[in-house]
């Protein structure tokens, strides 16, 4: 399914989450205080503007609050992107997932409500990309640069069947560790048993195998 990203600061970090979300085919804004960021991102985003994240009539304009996803990508300028942060918040964006330098600026970004905090030097952008997309999933946590385990919600497509039924590891080579159930968690599901709609998987497997996982409805 398509979305809407919006991306704010063009530096090394907020190009390569870009690149990957339009490559992905979704709809990417791309947002730089200074002109000559955009040069190199036309030909990677939906549509690219000059604007100051910490302007909130200049985000306005641009119809920012259209957005469901905004990513906070402004690099050594910490008030700034503090406040471009507390701003998108202030305005209601679902989802807001914000570059932290320090842990300094992590706590202050945690305290004003960023949805996620990320730090490149462990995660890389074109990872953070590929998770953000689907709905599906909760958390993951990265392994090694191939491997991942997530937690995602069941595929509508497998309510009631069973995991003998399913075989999910032979389909696509993801091992389910856990079905958790409301409070419940079974840490060890054998293969009699079933799935629902609102149960959470924690799934291990291939960064590959996974996203495959996570596009099955
Ligand atoms: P990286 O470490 O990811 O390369 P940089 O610090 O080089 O990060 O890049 C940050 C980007 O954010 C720069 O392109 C800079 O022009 C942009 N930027 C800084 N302040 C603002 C702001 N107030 N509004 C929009 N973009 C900004």
């Amino acid at each position: 399914m398509k979305k809407q990203f919006a991306i704010i600061g063009l530096g090394r970090f907020g190009v390569s989450v870009s690149t990957e979300l339009y490559k992905l085919g979704h709809d990417v804004l791309a947002i730089d205080n200074n002109e000559e960021k955009l040069d190199d991102i036309t030909n990677h985003s939906t549509y690219s503007a000059v604007a100051d994240g910490t302007d909130e009539k200049e985000l306005r304009n641009l119809g920012i609050t259209n957005f469901d996803h905004v990513i906070v990508a402004i690099g050594d300028d910490l008030q700034a992107s503090i406040l471009c942060t507390l701003l998108l918040k202030e305005m209601d964006i679902p989802s807001v997932w914000v570059k932290a330098q320090n842990f300094h600026h992590h706590k202050v970004l945690d305290k004003i409500g960023a949805d996620k905090i990320i730090h490149p030097e462990h995660d890389m952008g074109n990872r953070i990309a590929q998770h953000l997309v689907s709905d599906r999933v909760i958390d993951y946590i990265e392994l090694s640069a191939e491997y991942s385990i997530i937690e995602i919600t069941a595929p509508a497509s497998m309510h009631k069947k069973t995991l003998a039924q399913l075989d999910i590891r032979a389909k696509y080579g993801v091992t389910v560790l856990g079905i958790r159930r409301g409070k419940d968690v079974n840490i060890s599901p054998t293969a009699q048993d079933r799935l629902y709609r609102e149960d959470i998987l924690i799934a291990i497997g291939h960064n590959n195998d996974l996203r495959r996982f996570e596009e099955t409805n």
